[in-house]
């Protein structure tokens, strides 16, 4: 019962409340024990459109397939998350910038050379623009700790600039304070 009140049915990943109790956690963990963590928010771009030529049914193909696409890039420790309709959040443990850029980068080029199979016996292809941050570890940035609402800001300024300068591409954050208005 715990497993399934904490996991989207359609995906297979955890669903949106359980996201943020997991990532608090996380962050007073890493008061005791400093690492890095990157928060990457992806999103299918014009899903809307493949829920209109596939039907609401060929939509929910395409997510399952995110969901499976996504559950097969990330180590044990990382978590994932259905964040919204078709948004996914992703949490990488102990990663640096370079560790984020690659799985950012990687997720995004498997969904651009990925087709799925439609029940059908059509099939479609989609792709994904990403937002990545990563929260630096007190003791780098130290005595500022970046709060969950404002790395998750950070993560989804940059998944609004992928999608601005053209969707199917993973886009980093800019620093901690330093985001610009757009
Ligand atoms: P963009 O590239 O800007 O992200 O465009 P988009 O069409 O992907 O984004 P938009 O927010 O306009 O549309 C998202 C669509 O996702 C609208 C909604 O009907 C659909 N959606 C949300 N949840 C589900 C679901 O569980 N199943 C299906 N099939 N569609 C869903
Ligand atoms: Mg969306
Ligand atoms: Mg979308």
């Amino acid at each position: 019962l715990l497993v399934m009140a904490a996991t989207d049915p359609l995906t297979k990943l955890f669903n949106r409340r359980r996201i943020t109790e997991i990532i608090e956690y996380e962050i007073t963990r890493s008061k005791r024990e400093p690492r890095m963590m990157a928060f990457l928010i992806g999103d299918i771009d014009h899903f809307k459109s493949i829920n209109d030529t596939f039907g609401h049914s060929g939509g929910d193909i395409v997510l399952a397939h995110v969901g499976r696409l996504i559950a097969g890039a990330f180590r044990l420790s990382d978590i994932a998350v259905r964040y919204g309709g078709e948004e996914f959040c992703v949490v990488l443990r102990g990663c640096n910038e370079s560790d984020a850029a690659q799985f950012a980068q990687r997720l995004v080029r498997e969904a651009r050379s990925q087709g799925v199979r439609l029940s059908d016996g059509q099939s479609t292809q989609f792709t994904l623009s990403v937002g990545y941050a990563c929260r630096p570890s007190e003791t780098e940035r130290a005595p500022h700790v970046e709060s969950l609402h404002e790395v998750i800001a950070r993560a989804d300024q940059a998944l609004y600039r992928a999608k601005r300068e053209g969707r199917n591409q993973a886009v980093a954050a800019f620093l901690p304070g330093s985001m610009a208005s757009i």
